[in-house]
């Protein structure tokens, strides 16, 4: 029997209102253009609790043209970088004074839990920021050696005007992310935010004005993607895209950035992360780990470990723990203190997730527990468990995005290095094992932007994320995410030369 303790039917009224659902545009709140809005919803009950502006391509030229305005006549990346610096900070307070409000109104649009949005998401938006905010009088020009009798020098100057394309599962998290190092290094932007989630991002945005952002330096579009995301991907007075969402949507990103003005990109994308479990781990941990490593936020993670191989010395003993674990996880309301899982986004995501099982069981993959909806109202989901899982089976190779945990069997190290490389993805990859050559034999063999060995979602504003292969293209936080924001320019002039 499945934990659902917490009913569904017992909802808590979500401790925040919902004030902003307009456009941002040059420091103001404003209409769509064309005047439509469109609704978005509580995934614990599929009701529609607000309707949001929808942006169309005349919206996006506006918020362009916002942008592009505040860039070019400034004053922000005109600021000398200590002001920019001091005004993250100041944003990076206020976000933390409002976390509570910004967490309630993320779980209400997204299903996350909410201490999880209060105390994990909330904390790493803030603390990003005032590590961007770090970085901003810290971006140095080089002094080059160059041959001859030259002085020569490079500038890192912003890239511009900035389009940033985030998905619904991080909505708050990724939009720190991307609006973080690119203020930091002095461009202006224009934000699509995901038509699941719009309403955390337009809150946010309200706060980085009242914190002293200038007007134009961040715009906020809500809106669908082939309309909004397209137009402004395709634009051609925006200077870099930064997008965040499947690798479907990457190819097309990548394709309309490259069909108008050849605008850089950098894409995070999908995954199908391995967790490897070695014959020496503590096998009480190691299922602990691998649970939250898959299960966490209703498993909808880019980074999910989707793919559980375990050595076949402690494969039935894993699996059964894994099992109850599976069992015991307390789904329900995600406002209430001790509920573990929430619904998934939407009924799109949710049938889509109910395929994919169907695929497993219907490929002869041992469904070990869940598998089925749970109520009629919103999209809650029973975590999942599959067993005797083959590489060529579609539910061991494509994005499940939901709360499935897939549980294959291996025998020695290079067999799993070979098994979990042979993906056209290379996100993140998770050990397990006690014995420092094994991991470093894996660390040093698996594919993917991301090795996290004994530890799982370790996301500190330091480190660099992102993917290999079709995971995607470049990588976000750290001093990486500045070069994806600053153009270099050479600076040459004679030293000594008698004709001047
Ligand atoms: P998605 O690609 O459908 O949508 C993401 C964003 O792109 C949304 O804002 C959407 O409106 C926009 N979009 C959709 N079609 C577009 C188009 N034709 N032109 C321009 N914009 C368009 O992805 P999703 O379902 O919202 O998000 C889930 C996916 O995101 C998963 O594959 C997940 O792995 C990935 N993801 C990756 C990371 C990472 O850092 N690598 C993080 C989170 C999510």
């Amino acid at each position: 029997r499945f934990n659902t303790a917490a009913q569904v039917d017992e909802l808590i009224t979500p401790p925040v209102e919902i004030r902003y659902t307009k456009h941002l545009i040059n420091g103001q709140f404003v209409e769509a253009a064309s005047g439509k809005t469109f609704p978005t919803y509580d995934p614990r009950t599929g009701e529609v609790i607000a309707h949001v502006s929808e942006g169309d391509e005349e919206d996006i030229n506006r918020a362009v043209s916002a942008a592009r305005k505040a860039f070019d006549e400034g004053p922000w990346p005109k600021m000398t970088a200590y002001e920019r610096s001091r005004i993250l900070l100041q944003i990076a307070d206020l976000v933390e004074k409002h976390s509570d409000e910004l967490a309630a109104l993320e779980t209400w649009n997204n299903g996350k839990l909410y201490e999880q949005a209060a105390k994990i998401e909330l904390p790493i938006f803030v603390r990003l920021l005032r590590y961007y905010a770090g970085w901003a009088d810290k971006i140095h020009r080089l002094t080059v050696p160059a041959d001859g009798n030259y002085h020569v020098q490079t500038l890192h100057e912003p890239i511009g005007v900035a389009g940033q394309i985030i998905p619904w599962n991080f909505p708050l998290l990724l939009f720190s992310w991307k609006v973080g190092p690119a203020l930091a290094c002095g461009n202006t932007l224009v934000v699509k935010t995901a038509e699941q989630t719009p309403l955390t991002g337009l809150f946010a945005a309200q706060l980085f004005h009242e914190a002293g952002l200038p007007p134009g330096v961040l715009n906020v579009v809500s809106g669908f993607g082939p309309v909004a995301g397209s137009a402004l991907a395709s634009h051609m007075d925006v200077d870099k895209i930064a997008f965040t969402g499947s690798t479907e949507t990457g190819k097309i990103i990548y394709q309309l950035a490259a069909k108008s003005n050849l605008k850089p990109v950098t894409l995070e994308l999908g995954g199908k992360s391995p967790f490897i479990v070695c014959e020496d781990a503590d096998v009480d941990k190691a299922v602990e780990l691998a649970h939250f490593a898959q299960f966490f936020n209703q498993g909808q993670c880019c980074c999910a470990r989707s793919r559980t191989y375990v050595h076949e010395r402690i494969y039935d003993e894993f699996l059964e723990k894994a099992k109850a674990t599976a069992l015991k996880r307390v789904v329900g309301d995600p406002f209430k203190k001790g509920v573990e899982k929430g619904p998934q986004i939407d009924s799109k995501q949710l049938e889509k997730i109910l395929g994919h099982i169907r695929s497993g069981i219907e490929c002869n993959a041992t469904l070990e527990c869940g598998g089925e909806r749970i109520g009629k109202k919103g999209f809650f989901l029973q975590p999942t468990v599959f067993s005797n899982v083959q590489d060529d089976m579609l539910i061991a190779k494509d994005e499940i995005f939901g709360p499935v945990q897939t549980i294959l069997k291996f025998k020695d190290t290079e067999e799993v290095i070979r098994r979990a490389n042979k993906t056209r993805y290379g996100l993140a990859a998770g050990v397990f094992t006690k014995n420092l050559d094994t991991a470093n034999t894996l660390m040093r063999g698996l594919r993917a932007g991301t090795v996290w060995i004994n530890c799982f979602n370790v996301f500190d504003a330091a480190i660099p994320f992102g993917g290999y292969k079709m995971s995607g293209v470049g990588r976000e936080k750290g001093i990486y995410s500045l070069h994806n924001y600053l153009q270099v320019k050479a600076v040459v002039t004679p030293l000594n030369d008698p004709a001047w």
